[in-house]
């Protein structure tokens, strides 16, 4: 019989950095549309992947002077390209073994909801009976990445793991494959240093108030996103901070992160990294010059 170990040694030769499985019960209590038992109610585990973004994607948003790395390989690279490349392998090798598995990308267009919330887009879509969500079913990966001992949601909202702190996307497989679930993960990585509240050139992420979130009795705690000032920070042409608009566009445009997710990830990773508290550290410190400003 297939085992936990053998499932993770496999996802991880085919590029995966983080494995981790949760058992489905642990979704216990989840919003209705937001519960990924809906997708597979016969599913029992669920195994989440984390894929590394490279430090040095983010170098040439430190510097101000390139994007592309970060937008491409750090961002729609690992999204489109590699996450797909690695979630088809390990489906083909389950069902190969006999199970079955739904194979879940991050970022794919859950078009009929709204991501703010989770909830159905009005007229939209409909369930196909009563008792059942709406489709899409709107999985929570990061929490998904939670109940799966991967590590922890940081103040900032960011999914946050010991070897990388905020720099990994999340992907995930539903199975009926009965694998050996991993344990919640304990540690603390996030120090509430509020970094990422400062930094974050938005003001996208409330100082004072907080969402807490229950996963298999454990509670989790980040601050208020606001989700309309962070697609600002990632759009508009803040004349500190962003170089690439000069002028208010009505247009959105898309895949730049023209912030650079100063705060979020930038900040964080910094700190972590400065303090110890996460594994995957470097020869030389990220941030070497005063960050900058447009001038
Ligand atoms: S920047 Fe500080 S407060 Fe914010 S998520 Fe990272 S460690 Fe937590």
């Amino acid at each position: 019989m297939l085992t936990a170990e053998e499932v993770k040694e496999y996802a991880k030769k085919a590029g995966a950095d983080l494995v981790g499985i949760t058992p489905m019960d642990r979704f216990e209590g989840a919003p209705k549309q937001m519960d990924p038992r809906y997708i597979f109610p016969d599913a029992t585990a669920m195994i989440v992947l984390g894929f590394r973004i490279p430090r040095g994607c983010l170098r040439g948003i430190e510097e101000g002077t390139f994007y592309v790395s970060y937008c491409g390989m750090g961002y729609a690279g690992i999204n489109f390209v590699l996450q797909p490349t690695v979630l088809w392998k390990i489906t083909n090798m389950l069902e190969d073994e006999g199970y079955e598995a739904v194979p879940i990308q991050n970022n794919f267009p859950w078009c009929h909801i709204q991501t703010q919330t989770g909830e159905p887009r009005p007229n939209w879509s409909r369930p196909v009976s009563p008792d059942r969500p709406a489709p899409d079913v709107f999985i929570h990966l990061r929490i998904a990445a939670v109940a799966a001992g991967l590590g922890e949601i940081g103040y900032g909202k960011v999914f946050l793991s010991p070897e990388f702190g905020p720099r990994q996307r999340l992907a995930c497989i539903i199975t009926d494959a009965p694998l050996e679930p991993d344990p919640l993960f304990e540690g603390e990585i996030c120090d509430r240093c509020m970094l990422c509240v400062r930094d974050c050139t938005a003001d996208a992420i409330s100082e004072t108030e907080t969402v807490k979130v229950n996963v298999a009795g454990k509670e989790l705690e980040w601050g208020k996103l606001d989700v309309a000032r962070c697609k600002v920070g990632f759009q508009w042409p803040d004349p500190e901070h962003n170089p690439f608009l000069t002028e208010p566009s009505p247009v959105y445009v898309y895949g730049r992160a023209l912030e650079g997710a100063r705060g979020c990830i930038r900040a964080c990773m910094i700190h972590l990294e400065e303090e110890g508290r996460i594994t995957k550290t470097f020869k030389n410190p990220f941030r070497k010059r005063k960050p900058w400003r447009i001038q």
